[in-house]
């Protein structure tokens, strides 16, 4: 039942039952909407509150334009996940907005923080990020939590840390379907599909969280990534051994006494090693102690 007859590429499309995904081309970012009897989740709000006007009017044409809103999910704190969050309270007055604990101690100074690095870059839609108000989650939780739709519950968890420490996925278990984040990480060009490891992010712990994503989906679930396309479970077991494969050799590597500085050099790496030079700088310096020797003079 996806939307049928549309040619608009932003349009939001049913991926499993009144569950609908908009893949926004900036920042290639998805929105998800789950329906149930007592409203909509919209799950993520995108760059700015420009880019997420044009769809919150989207989602009013989901179900019907007098379905509420009820609950707005950031799944971590990123910019490009929550500043949109006002064109959402400033619609539905009521609703709630919920993150993990983490996310919503960070926003309030990440948020403004990432937007005045891209305006000090220059970057082309700076100015309408600027022009975006925080909003800050309200309803948090350190662990889990539902939302009860009335006719069908959401799961929230957190995975433990992965892309940031603050990561939340949700699941809909009647129908089977999971929302992951960018704990998962997909593309149309299955070699641009790298985890996205941050300067913030967990490299050593983000196997542990793909533990958990693939625990509670089945072979048939729906898996809607922070970005990109819509996977699978079998997409996550990938990813899962590549994020292992990155984390087992920044610990060996620690353990043969090799520099960090050294080591994208130092072994084999199952992504590019452009795109990991955060998660070695990140993962060297969250070895325990005793786990590294140092370096041969
Ligand atoms: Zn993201």
């Amino acid at each position: 039942m996806s939307t049928p007859g549309t040619s608009d590429p932003e349009a939001f499309v049913e991926v499993a039952d009144r569950v609908w995904v908009a893949r926004h081309a900036w920042y290639d970012v998805n929105v998800t909407v789950i329906g149930g009897a007592a409203g909509l989740v919209v799950v993520d709000t995108l760059a700015s509150e420009a880019a997420a006007s044009p769809m919150r009017d989207r989602v009013r044409r989901l179900v019907s334009p007098t379905t509420p809103v009820v609950a707005v999910v950031n799944t971590h704190e990123h910019h490009d996940h929550v500043l949109g969050n006002a064109v959402f309270t400033d619609a539905w007055p009521d609703l709630v907005v919920h993150a993990h604990e983490e996310a919503a101690d960070r926003i309030p100074t990440v948020v403004p923080a990432s937007v005045a690095a891209r305006v000090a870059a220059g970057e082309p839609r700076a100015a309408e990020m600027a022009a975006s108000r925080v909003v800050v989650p309200t309803q948090t939780l350190s662990s889990v939590g539902a939302l009860d739709l009335g006719d069908r519950y959401v799961e929230l968890v957190h995975p433990g840390r992965a892309h940031t420490a603050g990561d939340l996925c949700l699941r809909v278990p009647d129908a089977d379907l999971l929302v992951a984040g960018d704990v998962v990480e997909a593309a149309d060009d299955p070699a641009l599909a790298v985890p996205a490891y941050g300067d913030d992010s967990w490299p050593l712990d983000w196997p542990a969280a793909l533990d958990l994503v693939v625990g509670v989906t089945t072979p048939a679930s729906v898996v809607v990534p922070g970005h990109g396309p819509v996977v699978d479970r079998a997409f996550v077991e990938a990813q899962r051994e590549g994020v292992a494969t990155v984390a087992s050799t920044i610990a060996d590597l620690a353990g043969r006494g090799v520099r960090p500085g050294d080591a994208l050099g130092a072994s084999t790496w199952p992504w590019p090693v452009d795109r990991l030079t955060e998660a070695v700088r990140r993962g060297f310096a969250q070895l325990p102690p005793g786990a590294r020797r140092l370096p041969m003079a």
